[in-house]
């Protein structure tokens, strides 16, 4: 029979990121473990930026982490109850002081187009026929 207790759900780091800012975590959910890839990646609006998925499967969510009016996520949970397993798990993860703040390579300045070099236009001779 179905005993109505709160879900046990531990989120932990099972993989910390790396240079490139990709780590794993490991969203523990009544026993069942579920492993997320995530990526933090560059937020200039506030918040921070992740884009995470279930291993195994394909769905990608962009997810920000930060304060409430910057927290997002575009899985149906997170459209549904303005909350998610997703932020959940980030957020207890930053709270642990295991996810520090990723620094971001200003963008790369763009390369500007050169003129172009509309030289030559020397007079040929038309030949007459
Ligand atoms: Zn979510």
């Amino acid at each position: 029979m179905g005993t109505a207790k709160p879900k046990a759900r531990t989120v932990r780091l099972a993989y910390p990121p790396d240079a490139n800012g990709v780590g794993v975590l490991c969203l523990d959910i009544d026993g069942k473990c579920q492993f997320y890839t995530f990526r933090e990646m560059r937020c200039d609006i506030g918040g921070r930026g992740f884009s995470i998925h279930r291993l195994g499967q394909g769905e990608l969510y962009h997810v920000r982490v930060g304060k409430p009016e910057d927290t997002s996520c575009e899985c149906m949970g997170f459209l549904r109850w303005d909350h998610c397993k997703h932020v959940a798990g980030l957020k207890s993860l930053i709270k642990k002081g295991e996810l520090p703040k990723r620094e971001f390579q200003r963008a790369e300045v763009l390369v500007s187009p050169s003129p172009l070099a509309g030289e030559g236009g020397g007079a040929s001779p038309t030949g007459e026929g």
